[in-house]
């Protein structure tokens, strides 16, 4: 099959391409390595798929670009990650999110229904959930307020999806991802940043009094989840949480953290952080079975994992 994977070059992306280029699959990637974190990492994840991947860089802010892309490639999926990530920066600058992450969207969902695209599948986020108070998050929950920028576009995806599928028949899943780590994370995120510090004997920022809950998800869960949304032939858009199903509070990671390196952390007590959630747990029942999405690793087992990955790079 040929796939087109936007923001094949990030974190997500770049595990999801491995997986789809071990299974045999011709992959076409998206990606504008922009600077939102080091480029050069990006381009090193790119480059550790091998010759397989054909790249296509550019933006997909610009309609002409993502025209051409689609059109020309003979796609039967795109699995759209490219995104704007990461909450605190979507409250300095959320013109940059809302241009990418819903005209950029709606940018790829109109050229796949031009160029007739079977399946388009989404990346989503827990940050969806917001103010949501009915713990564990299940896809049914209406959906309150969000809490950022951020979360907003990735609403706003969901729902120009859906727009697509009822008014195309276009095949649409959303799948909303639950923190997500593992090798390759992103430099902005908690785990790699918590790592980085503790390993180089600085003061890690800990926002908050450390009872603020996560649902971390390894990545190579969240992959077989992804692998499985492209099997799905149930209703044409439909959305599942990919999260691991237990929950972590921060004072709980930075343990980890520690236990895997061996080392103690130096923390910095911070004020809560405008736009974060307090909380986050994935009701994952629909996933199981709907898509045969069976996570397999608890933090306790990926945080080690993790480190180890961070080690044998530095
Ligand atoms: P990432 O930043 O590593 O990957 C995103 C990729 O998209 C990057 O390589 C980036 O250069 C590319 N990109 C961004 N803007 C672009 C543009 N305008 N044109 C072309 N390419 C562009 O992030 P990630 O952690 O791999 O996240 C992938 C997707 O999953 C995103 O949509 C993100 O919102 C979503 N998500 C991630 C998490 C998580 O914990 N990592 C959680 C929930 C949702």
């Amino acid at each position: 099959m040929k796939f087109l994977v936007t923001g094949g070059a990030g974190f997500i992306g770049s595990h999801v391409c491995k997986h789809l280029l071990t299974e045999g699959n011709a992959v076409t990637v998206i990606d504008d390595f922009n600077d939102f974190y080091d480029p050069a990492l990006k381009r090193a994840n790119l480059a550790s798929l091998g010759s397989g991947a054909n790249l296509r860089e550019g933006d997909i802010r610009d309609a002409a670009f993502v025209e051409d892309v689609v059109s020309s490639g003979g796609f039967d999926s795109i699995i759209h990650l490219a995104a704007r990530a990461g909450v605190r920066p979507s409250v300095t600058d959320p013109q940059l999110y809302i241009d990418t992450n819903i005209t950029g969207t709606h940018h790829l969902l109109a050229a796949a229904h031009r160029a007739g695209i079977g399946r388009f599948i989404f990346a989503s986020s827990s940050s969806v959930y917001g103010l949501s108070t009915v713990i564990p998050f299940s896809e049914t929950l209406p959906l309150p307020q969000t809490l950022s920028p951020y979360a907003a576009t990735k609403l706003a995806g969901e729902q120009l999806c859906g727009n697509y599928a009822h008014l195309y028949g276009m095949r649409v899943v959303c799948l909303r991802f639950f923190t997500v780590y593992g090798p390759g994370q992103r430099p902005d995120l908690a785990i790699h940043k918590f790592t980085k510090s503790i390993h180089e004997g600085k003061s890690i920022p800990h926002f908050g009094d450390g009872s603020t809950r996560r649902d971390y998800t390894y990545i190579e869960d969240i992959v077989q989840g992804v692998a499985g949304a492209l099997h799905y032939e149930g209703p044409l858009f439909d959305i599942f949480n990919l999260g691991e199903n237990q929950t972590t509070t921060l004072t709980e990671l930075i343990r980890e953290i520690e236990s895997a390196l061996g080392m103690t952390a130096t923390i910095e007590r911070l004020p809560e952080q405008q736009g974060d959630m307090p909380l986050t747990a994935a009701d994952i029942s629909k996933a199981r079975r709907l898509l045969g999405y069976n996570p397999k690793t608890p933090i306790r087992a990926g945080i080690p994992k993790f480190v180890e990955w961070y080690l044998s790079r530095i």
